[in-house]
C-alpha cells in the first residue's frame, strides 16, 4: 500500500511570460528546493477587445494566442524536470484577467490543468464552462479586498450566490492575507500565493494528502479534501563573507 504523505501546493504563481519576475525554470527551482509537492503556473491572459487588455498584450504582460504554445511546451519540459529533480508536479494553468476601470466589473479566473488557450472575453459563466470543457478546474481568484494597492476584482464576489456552483474553488487566502468573508461561507476554497517575485513566498498555501498525480490533486481540490496553512519562507542564506585578500606587500610594510 502506498503511503500518502502530506505536501504543500501553491496554485497561483506567475512567471515572466506574463507579469512575474522569474523565468519558468527559476520559478520551478524556487518551489522545488523548498520541497513543494505541486505548483500551478498561471500566467495572465487579458481580454482582446478592451483597451487595458490590448495595452497589456502590447507590453508583453500577458500570454497571447501566439505565445501560448511556447508557454505550454515550456511547462511540459520544465514539469518533467521538476518531477525528476524534485518530485514536484507542475500543473499548467492561466489566469483569465478581466480588468476594468471599475473594481466591480473586474474579475480574475484561474484555470488549473488546462490544455488550450481561452479568450478572457465573455461572461465568467462562459469562461468557467470553457475551462471545464478541458477537464480543468475553474477558480475564483482573490474575489474580495486583497489589501494590496492595486486593482481589486469584486465582480465574482458581487455575483457569489448566482456563481456558487460555477467555480470549483474560491481563493480564501491570497499571499499573506486570509479572507474572512470567504472563510465564513460554505463556498469551496483554495489558498495560494499569487506569487510574482520570490519575496512573496511567505503566504497561505494549500495542504494536500493525496497521491502525487495531477488528476488526484485536481480531484482533491474538487472534493475539498484539502486544508490551508500559513507558510513562512526560510530566511535567505546570508551572503558568504569572503576574507578580503590584502596585498602581501602592504602587510610586510606595516610589520616593518
Ligand atoms: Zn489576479
Ligand atoms: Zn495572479
Amino acid at each position: 500500500m502506498k503511503t500518502r504523505k502530506r505536501f504543500l501546493g501553491d496554485f497561483h504563481v506567475h512567471s515572466n511570460l506574463s507579469d512575474g519576475r522569474l523565468p519558468i525554470p527559476e520559478v520551478i527551482d524556487l518551489f522545488g528546493k523548498l520541497g513543494f509537492g505541486v505548483i500551478a503556473i498561471t500566467d495572465h491572459i487579458a481580454e482582446s477587445h478592451t483597451y487595458i487588455g490590448k495595452a497589456a498584450a502590447y507590453l508583453n504582460q500577458v500570454l497571447t494566442r501566439e505565445t501560448f504554445p511556447k508557454y505550454m511546451e515550456l511547462l511540459k519540459e520544465e514539469g518533467e524536470r521538476a518531477w525528476k529533480q524534485y518530485g514536484m508536479l507542475v500543473i499548467p494553468g492561466f489566469e483569465l484577467s478581466k480588468n476594468s476601470i471599475s473594481n466591480h466589473r473586474s474579475a480574475h479566473i484561474l484555470g488549473l490543468g488546462i490544455t488550450e488557450y481561452v479568450e478572457a472575453d465573455g461572461d465568467p459563466v462562459d469562461l468557467a464552462a470553457a475551462i471545464h470543457n478541458q477537464g480543468a478546474l475553474a477558480v475564483a481568484a482573490h474575489p474580495v479586498n486583497t489589501r494590496k494597492i492595486e486593482k481589486q476584482t469584486y465582480h465574482l464576489w458581487d455575483r457569489r450566490e448566482e456563481l456558487a456552483n460555477t467555480f470549483d474553488a474560491w481563493e480564501v487566502a491570497s499571499g499573506p492575507y486570509l479572507f474572512d468573508e470567504v472563510l465564513e461561507t460554505s463556498l469551496p476554497k483554495i489558498a495560494s500565493s499569487d506569487l510574482h517575485k520570490p519575496s512573496q513566498m511567505t503566504s497561505y498555501k494549500t495542504v494536500l494528502e493525496c497521491e502525487r498525480h495531477p488528476e488526484a490533486i485536481l480531484e482533491a481540490v474538487r472534493k475539498q479534501q484539502i486544508s490551508f496553512e500559513f507558510y513562512r519562507a526560510p530566511a535567505p542564506k546570508p551572503a558568504v563573507e569572503r576574507p578580503i585578500a590584502r596585498p602581501r606587500v602592504a602587510s610586510f610594510s606595516l610589520a616593518g
